[in-house]
């Protein structure tokens, strides 16, 4: 076997994703192994894993994990997806659930800490029992932030580690993996690690903190959010710890995956449309009319998407604030998504008050997600902050322009109007009234200027955020750890 780059994550597309961080490693490994580094990849074995037609078998029995008591262990599954091998670490107790972190109305499950810890200490079990050493760990998120530091600590002492190079991945600060000291314990770290410029954090153990304090470089996913994450106010109290490691953080925009997102051969569309001939677009916008049961005139009127996490991260509750207004201004909304209950439960109570202009869908739907990119006009994205967001660049592919904030990856990927290259709609602050403006002059630009919104839809379905490009940076930084090594 060669010597391999192992991705460790929660998440991967498309058996498992509840966001961007699925989409990501469903991409970036297969883009790795064709740039020509052998990859790999170890992820949970879900109950709710969707396998589709791909064949996984089971490798592996009773690998010996012996966390959290001694005798414990995990079977391992195995495929080859996109010519790069998969391993899903399978323990059902742990991974067999409905949801993968939190039940929507319950909250985090209580045993997140031990379920993901184990995960870790089986990946390292399992690299183990492979047999040839890593070249590079590429670990994600807090679910694998362990990863770094375990090797760490075992790479002066155990010579199957000693080349080994690790790299941690930040998708979200906000989301830390913060437990009880008490975890810390039982963790298989020395007692060395416990310590301010360690794991622990006002007390806690901070699992994120571990990837940001041991990894070999730190990586975040956009040039911008690579900077804001070093202020305090995005840096969700890490940002000490981030500025500590400033000269080994890298901002690597994310790429989108076309093979994917594309409107020219999307199976979950009623007709396809390219740059050059964009019938097939208002096609799509009826048919997602009559599909969620809108008012059949909006097919004249710029149709306003929104897909995501119903939270504060994504503001929409600001959306929520202006949907009278926009209402009043003749447009449709569409909005996908599931998050906290109260902004689900205020966007269904508007739906209730504008039937026929205001669609919303609680939940996660895949194949909608691609049909609202397709047959919307706008795309809304009033993030408080966004570390890369992928769906305005789905959305720039699918020739639906996006309002956004001018926060992290949406400023790295957006051109704004008015400009020579625009692609988009900006603004700075997150504030309704601010979205409310924002969306007043997309909306007047789309209706005054046919001319121009058609040059502007071409140039955003032009742009182009390949994994190549992200490969390539990556590779830079794999190359400059294993020289430190
Ligand atoms: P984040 O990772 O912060 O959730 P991103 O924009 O990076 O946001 O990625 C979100 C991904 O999840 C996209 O592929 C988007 O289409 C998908 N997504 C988010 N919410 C839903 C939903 N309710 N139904 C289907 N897909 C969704």
């Amino acid at each position: 076997m060669p010597q391999r780059v192992f991705f460790v994550t929660s998440e991967v597309y498309p058996f498992s994703k509840s966001g961007g961080l699925g989409d990501v490693m469903g991409a970036l490994p297969e883009a790795m192994e064709k740039s020509g580094r052998p990859s790999a990849v170890i992820s949970p074995y879900y109950g709710r894993i969707s396998t589709g037609n791909v064949r996984v078998r089971r490798t592996v029995s009773d690998l010996h994990v012996g966390y959290p008591w001694a005798p414990i262990t995990a079977d391992v599954y195995e495929t080859e997806y996109h010519g790069v091998p998969l391993y899903f670490i399978d323990r059902g107790e742990y991974f067999d659930r409905r949801y993968y972190y939190n039940d929507p109305y319950k909250g985090d499950y209580f045993d997140n800490a031990e379920r993901f810890i184990f995960f870790c200490r089986a990946a390292i079990a399992l690299m183990e029992h492979l047999g040839t050493s890593p070249s590079i760990v590429h670990a994600h998120d807090w679910q694998a932030a362990l990863l770094p530091a375990y090797i760490h600590f075992m790479r002066p002492r155990e010579p199957f580690w000693t080349n080994t190079g690790t790299v941690f991945t930040i998708h979200n600060v906000a989301f830390q993996g913060r437990f009880s000291s008490r975890l810390f314990e039982s963790c298989g770290l020395p007692s060395e690690a416990w310590d301010i410029n360690g794991v622990e954090f006002f007390g806690d153990f901070n699992l994120l903190k571990g990837g940001i304090v041991y990894a070999d470089a730190v990586t975040t996913v956009s040039p911008s959010y690579a900077r804001e994450i070093l202020t305090e106010k995005y840096g969700y109290g890490l940002d000490g710890t981030l500025r500590q490691r400033e000269l080994h953080l890298y901002g690597v925009l994310n790429g989108a995956d076309y093979t994917v997102w594309n409107p020219e051969d999307d199976p979950y569309l009623p007709c396809r449309y390219s740059v050059k001939d964009l019938s097939g677009k208002q096609k799509c916008k009826e048919h997602l009319i009559s599909e969620l049961g809108l008012d059949p005139a909006l097919k004249d009127r710029p149709l306003l998407g929104f897909i995501g996490r119903m939270r504060g991260q994504k503001g929409i509750d600001l959306l929520n604030a202006i949907i009278p207004d926009l209402v009043r201004m003749d447009v449709g909304i569409v909005a996908l998504g599931e998050g906290k209950p109260e902004h689900e439960a205020k966007i269904t109570e508007l739906m209730e008050q504008y039937r026929g202009r205001v669609a919303a869908v609680i939940g996660y739907t895949e194949d909608l997600a691609h049909r609202m990119q397709a047959g919307s006009d706008i795309f809304l994205m009033p993030s408080r902050y966004e570390p890369c967001g992928l769906t305005q660049m789905y959305a720039l592919r699918y020739g639906t322009l996006p309002i956004a904030t001018a926060a992290g990856g949406l400023r790295d990927t957006i051109d704004p109007w008015p400009g020579e290259n625009s692609t988009g709609f900006i603004f700075t602050k997150s504030e309704a009234g601010e979205l409310l403006k924002s969306v007043r002059e997309a909306v007047n630009f789309w209706t005054d200027n046919p001319a121009g919104r058609l040059k502007m839809i071409r140039r955003a379905m032009r742009r182009e955020f390949t994994w190549d490009r992200a490969c390539r940076e990556y590779m830079d930084i794999y190359r400059n750890i294993r020289l430190r090594l």
